[in-house]
């Protein structure tokens, strides 16, 4: 067993050691990408962790952090035992008594049994880079709360939402580059080593192959020191580059025009008179439409008639451009255009000198990217033999590949015009024709979804009842105002006012103004905030000291504005010192978990696949995994879906629940995909299997399946792909996905603004928000932060990313990893540096209109002279993490949130700082100053906070010096 109470080195390289007794595999969670990994153990010791040669997804490379999994597991932050704040102490004076796990779950089950039987919206449940939200989603649901979402809102939800909103895929882990056939690739607003060890596997044989790879990102470390050009670009202004790439295609008619009108709503008929119909496409009433929801009897020109056709019928000739009148029928005499002509007109302006004045690439530069992705995509395509049928029964005996591939993240969401950016990219894309073909991008399963997926957020207070499961998932994809979390009043039905009005389609909730919003009662109070794996008090919240305070304010009659908090975590972060109730959770080794196709699983282009975890060792004192934690609860609460009908407990543990569990009463489909069936015979869908985890555990803790060749391109408009989706329950149709290079979910929300559609409508002061940011093509407009910034004054953009060798605040209490970071700088270009004589190595001050941070100065030449950034989350507060009070986190990191609100005053009233359409935090708007620190200040960072130890601690902190 572990020295765990030792202060023992780890390992003695003197002393003669025996050989490793036992390999046991699961999967890493040093950071979110999930590789195989093997444990090696002596004597049930944990001695080291390599890769996993045989999985699917790293092949057997680790990272400096995959390797360093164990010293987590002998970290000196590890809470131990469940915890209850001290009665009559303030919350963050670390004061708490140690209690039992009955105890634990018997205050939880009384607490939550009364809000769930009363006002259940007053329980929240927020969690952090948990990769189980199939199940925290599922016990939010059926608890009947509204009050859930995962850190997507504060992460990425521009990418998924501006993506899936536009080609019914998205980044990551539903799509990526196809580098194996690619010759060009362009990433684009990506953090150094995001998607890690696959996509640094990916680049070196792209590299090797020859490939050509283009960074334009405002920093170059990580992926963009390897690219054979980087292209500096000023934060925030990527969708203005997007314009003006597409502005050169169209101009140069560089386009895919027979793949715009084919597989997009390109040549689609947009009525252009005012009224009702004003810039919505126009349907065919007599027509019976493939999808209730998203019909498709739409229109196109035909060339050959000159007259409008139904959009798939055979024969026709569809044009992409020109102005015409609907002939005789229900729509005659209306004017309509196709969309492309629209989107032809919204980038007639937006030319290069346009983009390299907001950008600060040169207008050559913009002209040479626009001519080299138009050259790769359309100058080097190539056909590969696989046949395929489309949505309409036509065959095709190849499939073309277009070989550019793109690949963006964090840099193009985290900003309040991430969703209309990251649509700008979709759509460029698309005018390239590279949408899951060969050597563009390709989607991975379950994606590609509708346009948008058909789950719809509870929309009236009727759907949610007091001991009755939500009526609908608590997230989902509106498609029009009716969809929105909206009382009878017009008030938000979500804590966090995602789907209101002011983020209609936040499709991740917004996490960052949780806490904010209840401590303020707006829209109402909550009674219980549980919080997993978040550290909301540091690294996760915007503001982070009124945070603080926020989360120890008190109502007149001396009760906490949030009467009771609970953090589940497995270490000592600064978000433990504020909870009432702490529940130890325990590492990724010491429990069984899902990657499931329910949620964010780990297919690869070819196929589903999902992977698990299964202990390695068993937990440290009494941590209990947060899956057993909510399987307990779930029981104990008796919801339907965790109860027999004879009122019984249904699942014994997390493993039985995940073995047994099915959406639907016998579908077929439940957490995991493989070796379903009574025998394990069956892939994808069958019978529950009782031995489903050891089938697992003899696979690598994976299960891939692989799609014929002729399933795995062109999957929209796939006919066999589709059909095999919809039987295999990835989707629910099996109707083509059209891509939405118009959106005319977003006109319907315009429209409601400008009062010209019958139904709900936005209030008075957000009509014309709504208006400005709902247009149905995307566009550029600057971060809604300048609006209110003094930019004359404020002259610097400040962004972050999180380090190669940590994720997040995971590892600052991680002996190894320590060695590499302590600590962290802010790097300005050089000259800006002289410029505020500021020296390298010195210490300095950053400031924005927010606040201001003291920390010390690194000269780069790998940083726009316009931009400023820094690593989060390595700075620390003293004695957090179980760490020394002089540690250098604490002493020299420092933190930037600091200088972030997280709201906004936009027209005279208090919004989310956050992109108007999805809720997306906008972290990477904020602009700031530099000053050199005076001579006479303390050589440390400011501002200073103080953690406390918690009882029950694995170790005292000395071991952590
Ligand atoms: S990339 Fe992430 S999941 Fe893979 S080994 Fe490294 S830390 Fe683990």
């Amino acid at each position: 067993m572990f020295k765990i109470f030792s202060n023992d080195p780890v390992h003695d390289p003197i002393k003669k050691q025996g050989s490793v007794t036992e390999i046991k595999k699961t999967t890493c969670y040093m950071c979110a990408c999930r590789c195989g990994i093997r444990a090696h153990l002596r004597d049930g010791e944990l001695v080291y962790i390599d890769g996993n040669p045989e999985h699917p997804l790293n092949q057997g490379v680790i990272c400096a952090k995959g390797a360093s999994g164990i010293m987590k597991q002998k970290s000196p932050a590890r809470i131990t035992q469940p915890l209850l704040r001290k009665a009559g102490s303030n919350r963050g004076d670390g004061e708490f008594e140690p209690i039992s796990w009955d105890r634990a779950f018997e205050i939880l089950t009384k607490r939550l049994g009364h809000i769930r039987a009363t006002d259940p919206k007053k329980f929240a449940l927020f969690t952090g880079r948990d990769q189980m939200q199939a199940l925290t989603g599922l016990f939010a649901r059926q608890f009947g709360t509204p009050n859930y979402a995962a850190h997507g809102g504060f992460c990425s939800v521009n990418m998924a939402a501006g993506m899936i909103y536009t080609i019914g895929g998205s980044f990551w882990e539903f799509g990526g580059p196809d580098l194996e056939r690619a010759k060009l690739f362009v990433m684009i607003g990506t953090a150094e080593d995001h998607h890690s060890n696959p996509m640094k596997i990916a680049l070196s044989k792209f590299k090797r192959a020859g490939g050509r790879f283009i960074s334009i990102n405002p920093v170059r470390t990580g992926y963009s020191a390897i690219a054979d050009e980087w292209i500096p670009i000023k934060p925030g202004t990527d969708g203005a580059l997007f314009m003006a790439l597409m502005h050169e295609l169209i101009r140069l008619e560089k386009y895919d025009a027979p793949f715009l009108k084919r597989f997009s709503n390109s040549a689609q008929l947009v009525c252009m008179d005012s009224g009702a119909e004003e810039g919505l496409f126009l349907y065919d009433p007599d027509s019976d439409p493939i999808n209730l929801d998203l019909p498709h009897n739409k229109y196109i020109w035909d060339e050959k008639t000159q007259s409008a056709q139904p959009c798939f019928k055979q024969g026709t000739s569809p044009v992409l451009l020109g102005e015409y009148t609907m002939g005789p029928g229900p729509h005659q005499g209306k004017k309509v255009v196709p969309a492309f002509e629209l989107l032809k007109r919204q980038v007639s302006e937006t030319t290069p000198e346009w983009a390299s004045a907001i950008t600060s690439i040169p207008v050559a530069r913009i002209r040479k990217l626009a001519l080299e992705i138009a050259d790769t995509a359309f100058g080097q395509e190539f056909e590969l033999p696989i046949s395929w049928t489309d949505s309409w029964g036509e065959k095709h005996d190849s499939v073309t590949g277009r070989p550019v591939a793109f690949h963006a993240m964090r840099g193009l969401s985290a900003h309040s015009n991430g969703f209309q950016t990251t649509r700008g990219l979709a759509v460029l894309m698309s005018l390239l024709g590279t949408i899951d073909r060969p050597g563009g991008f390709r989607h991975k399963a379950p994606y590609p979804r509708q346009v948008p997926p058909n789950a719809k957020p509870p929309s009236s207070e009727n759907d949610i009842k007091p001991n009755t499961p939500l009526a609908k998932p608590p997230l989902g994809w509106p498609t029009q105002p009716e969809d929105l979390a909206l009382d009878s009043q017009g008030n938000p039905l979500r804590i966090d006012k995602a789907y209101s009005w002011e983020h209609p389609l936040a499709a991740h909730g917004l996490m960052h103004n949780v806490i904010t919003n209840a401590v303020k009662g707006d829209p109402y109070s909550i009674d219980t905030l549980m919080i997993f794996m978040a550290n909301m008090s540091w690294n996760s919240t915007m503001n982070t000291m009124e945070v603080r305070e926020h989360l120890n304010s008190k109502n007149a009659d001396g009760e906490f504005k949030i009467p009771f908090l609970v953090v589940c975590d497995a270490f000592q972060s600064e978000m433990v010192d504020f909870a009432d109730l702490v529940l130890p959770d325990t590492t990724y080794l010491e429990r069984h978990d899902v990657m499931s196709m329910l949620d964010r699983p780990i297919s690869e282009f070819d196929g589903p696949v999902d992977s698990v975890r299964i202990p390695v060792l068993e937990p440290l004192g009494e941590c209990k995994p947060f899956q057993e934690v909510l399987i307990e609860l779930a029981s104990r609460l008796k919801f339907p879906a965790f109860t027999t009908p004879e009122g019984e407990r249904k699942f014994k543990d997390y493993p039985d629940f995940i073995t047994r569990f099915q959406t639907g009463p016998d579908s077929g489909i439940g957490f995991l995909s493989g070796w379903r069936g009574k025998d394990g015979e069956k892939a994808l869908k069958g019978e529950p299997n009782p031995n489903q985890w050891q089938k697992y555990a003899e696979n690598n803790c994976v299960h891939q399946y692989h799609m014929p060749p002729e399933h795995q391109y062109m999957r929209n408009w796939n006919k066999g792909y589709l059909d095999f989706s919809k039987e295999n329950a990835l989707r629910q149709k099996n109707d083509p996905i059209m891509i939405a290079i118009y959106s005319d979910i977003l006109q319907r929300f315009r429209l409601a603004a400008t009062g010209k559609r019958p139904g709900a409508q936005p209030p008075a002061h957000l009509k014309d928000r709504i208006y400005k940011y709902f247009d149905p093509l995307p566009f550029w407009y600057p971060p809604l932060e300048d609006e209110v910034t003094d930019l004359s004054k404020f002259t610097l953009n400040a962004i972050t990313q999180r380090p190669m060798a940590m994720y997040h605040s995971w590892d600052s209490q991680n002996a190894w990893l320590r060695q590499i970071h302590s600590h962290n700088y802010l790097y300005v270009n050089t000259a800006t540096a002289l410029e505020h004589g500021i020296a390298d190595g010195a210490w300095m001050w950053i400031e924005s209109q927010w606040g201001k941070v003291k920390c010390m100065a690194r000269h780069s030449e790998a940083v726009d002279p316009g931009t400023v950034w820094t690593w989060n989350a390595i700075g620390k507060a003293e004695s957090a993490w179980s760490l020394t009070d002089n540690a250098d986190e604490s002493k020299k990191g420092f933190l930037l949130n600091h200088l972030i609100s997280e709201e906004l005053t936009l027209g005279g009233f208090k919004v989310s700082n956050s992109d108007p359409i999805t809720g997306q935090a906008g972290w990477y708007d904020v602009r700031v100053k530099l000053a050199p620190a005076g001579e006479e200040e303390p050589l440390e960072t400011w501002p200073q906070v103080k953690a406390y130890e918690v009882p029950g601690m694995s170790l005292k902190k000395e071991a952590n010096k």
